[in-house]
């Protein structure tokens, strides 16, 4: 086999690099933790003012350094019910990110050893979350809840399919 010239790899998030920023699932938390509450610095409910949080080893929390109330970054989110590891989700997400070929469920197991419900059910959803951001739509709780149900709603089925018609309203007027 021929050498190829190396020159590019630096433009690309490779594989080494994401394993460097999450090797594991504390990282990943940490991570989710930053993008929600930068600094580490967020609001206490006992205290009712903003306090540092340390992390509370062994759970998915954060506990305040004055009072130790705990907080949840994954409330709310899809990791908070998964079983699925935050590093399994993480990497489907940046396979999903760094390549323009579609993902399949047996490249997910096959590279992470999920078994491949879990690999197809984590993909779905993922792919769930993006049509979501791009349409700018809210899910309920209760579609986030529904673990295995429909990935659109009847309402979210209308708003892809119906384009946009106010712009021909628009005027320079
Ligand atoms: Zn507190």
């Amino acid at each position: 086999m021929k050498s190829r010239p190396s020159s590019a790899k630096k433009l690309f998030y490779s594989m080494a690099d994401f394993n460097r920023e999450f090797a594991n699932d504390d990282a990943c938390l940490e991570y989710i933790k930053e993008q929600r509450w930068p600094n580490g610095v967020t609001k206490c409910e006992k205290c009712s003012i903003e306090r540092k949080h340390h992390r509370v080893t062994g759970r998915t929390a954060y506990a305040c350094d004055h009072c130790g109330n705990h907080i949840y970054p994954l409330t709310g989110s899809v990791f908070a019910k998964s079983t699925t590891s935050l590093k399994t989700w993480f990497y489907v997400m940046y396979l999903m990110g760094s390549t323009n070929d579609s993902i399949s469920a047996k490249r997910i197991q096959r590279e992470t050893g999920v078994t491949y419900k879990t690999a197809w059910r984590t993909l779905r959803q993922i792919r769930r979350l993006l049509i979501n951001e791009h349409l700018q739509v809210e899910p309920t709780p209760a579609e986030m809840d529904n673990g295995d149900g429909s990935v659109l709603s009847p309402e979210d089925r209308r708003a892809l399919s119906q384009p946009e018609r106010e712009r021909q309203a628009g005027s320079l007027g």
